[in-house]
C-alpha cells in the first residue's frame, strides 16, 4: 500500500513540473506541503506524535518511490525523517518532542540538520562551533556548511561544542534551535551539480543566545553519539533512493534500447548494449537485497552501522556506474536535457558525497570488522 501511495505521488504530483523545478532550482514547497499531509514527513514517527508510525521497511521502499521521479523532493523527505525526526524522538526530552514532532510530521514545518563546518567534513568531529552556557542560555557561535532545507527550515538540529577541553566527540552537544532566533545568518543558496529543486546554504550563528531547554535530551556530550546515530539511519535511505534513482535510469535506457535503430534495427539488438542493460539489472538487484536486509534487520532490533554503510557505499556507487552506462545507451541524447538521464546523471553524483563519502564508509566498515574481530 506504501508502495502504491508513494508511486501515485510521483506520478501525479512530483513529475509535472520537475523539470522546470531543475531548470529554475526551484523548491518543491507546495509538494512537500502535501507529502506532510499524506503523513510522508514523518513517516516513521510514533503515532502519539502524530506521525504515520512505519516500520524501516516501508520508509525505504516509499523512498524508491519517490526518488524514481525528483531526487530534490526525496531528500528533502529523507532529510526531515530520518535526520530531524529520528534524533528527536530517539534523544529528545518529552517536551521537545511534543513541541516540535507533530509538526514536522504534518508537514507544517521542516528541519535542517547541521554537522558540517567549512573545515569540518569528513573529520566531523573535529568541528568548532561552540555552545557556551550563560545562566539559563547557550551561547552559540560558528558556521555550518551545506545544510540541506536550511533556507526553508523552521528549526536547525545544531553539533556544537560544549566542552572546549575536549577536542573528540564527547565534547560536542546536540541543540535543537529555532530558525527565527536573533544571531541567526543563512550564506546564498549554493549553485549545486544536480538537485537543484533541493536547496543548501551556510547557516552562522553569531552569539546566537538560546535556552537551555534547546539542549537535545538535555544532556550535554551525547551529540556526536546522536548525529552518527542519526547517520546510520541516513544513510540507509540514501541507499534506498540510490536504488530506486537507478531503476528509473534503467527503464529508462531499455526502451531507449528497444526503440533507437541504428545499421537498420534496434540499438538492444547489439550485445554490447545487452551488457551494459544485463550489468546495470544485477548491480541494481543487489544494492536493492542490501537496503532490504539493512532495513529488516534494523525493524529486527539489530545495530545496523555496518550494513547501513556497506549499502550506502554499495549502492551509491552502483547508481554512479549506472547513470554512466545509461547516459552511454542514449548516445548523444544522454547529454541533452530533453531526457530524464541527463539530470539523473547530475543528481546521483551527489549521494557518494554527502552523509559520509565513499571513503568514510569505507573507514566505518573496516572500523567495525576489526573491533568485532578483537572483541
Ligand atoms: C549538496 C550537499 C548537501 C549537504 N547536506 C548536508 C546537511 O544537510 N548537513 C550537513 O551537516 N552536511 C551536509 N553536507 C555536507 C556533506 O556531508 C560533506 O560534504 C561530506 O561529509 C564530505 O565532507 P567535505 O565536503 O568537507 O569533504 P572532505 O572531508 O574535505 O573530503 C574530501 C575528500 O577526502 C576524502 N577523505 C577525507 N578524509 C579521509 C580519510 N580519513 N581517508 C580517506 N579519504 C578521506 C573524502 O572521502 C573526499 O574524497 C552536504 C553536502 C552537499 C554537497
Amino acid at each position: 500500500m506504501i508502495q502504491q501511495a508513494a508511486r501515485d505521488f510521483a506520478q501525479n504530483e512530483l513529475l509535472p513540473g520537475v523539470i522546470e523545478r531543475d531548470d529554475e532550482q526551484r523548491f518543491p514547497a507546495e509538494q512537500i506541503k502535501k507529502l506532510g499531509e499524506l503523513g510522508f514527513l514523518g513517516m516513521m514517527v510514533d503515532p502519539k506524535y502524530n506521525g504515520s508510525g512505519m516500520d524501516t521497511m516501508s520508509y525505504v521502499i516509499a523512498m524508491e518511490e519517490l526518488s524514481k521521479v525528483d531526487a530534490s523532493a526525496s531528500v528533502v523527505v529523507s532529510v526531515n525523517n530520518s535526520l530531524v525526526c529520528y534524533g528527536l524522538e530517539t534523544y529528545g526530552t518529552e517536551e521537545q518532542k511534543q513541541k516540535y514532532l507533530p509538526r514536522y510530521a504534518s508537514g507544517e514545518i521542516i528541519g535542517s540538520f547541521c554537522l558540517t563546518e567549512p573545515e569540518a567534513g569528513s573529520d566531523a568531529a573535529s568541528l568548532k562551533t561552540s555552545a557556551v552556557k550563560d545562566g539559563d542560555f547557550y551561547v552559540l557561535n560558528g558556521t555550518k556548511r551545506f545544510i540541506t532545507n536550511a533556507p526553508h527550515a523552521a528549526t536547525f538540529t545544531v553539533m556544537a561544542r560544549t566542552n572546549p577541553d575536549i577536542k573528540g566527540a564527547s565534547g560536542i552537544s546536540a541543540f535543537l534551535v529555532e530558525a527565527n532566533t536573533p544571531g541567526i545568518s543563512l550564506g546564498k543558496i549554493d549553485q549545486k551539480m544536480g538537485q537543484k529543486g533541493s536547496h543548501t546554504c551556510d547557516v552562522i550563528f553569531e552569539n546566537c543566545r538560546v535556552p537551555a531547554s534547546a539542549l537535545i535530551g538535555g544532556i550535554e556530550g551525547i551529540g556526536f553519539k546522536t548525529a552518527m546515530k542519526v547517520l546510520d539511519k541516513g544513510r540507509l535511505h540514501i541507499g534506498a533512493y540510490s536504488v530506486g534513482v537507478a531503476e528509473r535510469m534503467l527503464n529508462d535506457a531499455l526502451h531507449y534500447a528497444i526503440e533507437r535503430k541504428q545499421f537498420g534495427q534496434p540499438i538492444a539488438n547489439f550485445q554490447l548494449i545487452q551488457a551494459m542493460l544485463a550489468d546495470s539489472k544485477a548491480e541494481i538487484y543487489a544494492a536493492k537485497c542490501m537496503v532490504l536486509d539493512a532495513a529488516r534487520r534494523r525493524d529486527n532490533g539489530e545495530n545496523i552501522s555496518t550494513e547501513a554503510s556497506c549499502s550506502k557505499m554499495f549502492a551509491t556507487e552502483m547508481c554512479g556506474r549506472v547513470a554512466d552506462r545509461c547516459v552511454q545507451i542514449h548516445g548523444g541524447a544522454g547529454y541533452i536535457s530533453e531526457y530524464a538521464i541527463e539530470r539523473f546523471y547530475r543528481d546521483v553524483r551527489l549521494f557518494r558525497l554527502y552523509e559520509g563519502t565513499t571513503q568514510v564508509q569505507q573507514l566505518i566498515i573496516a572500523k567495525n570488522m576489526i573491533r568485532d574481530a578483537t572483541a
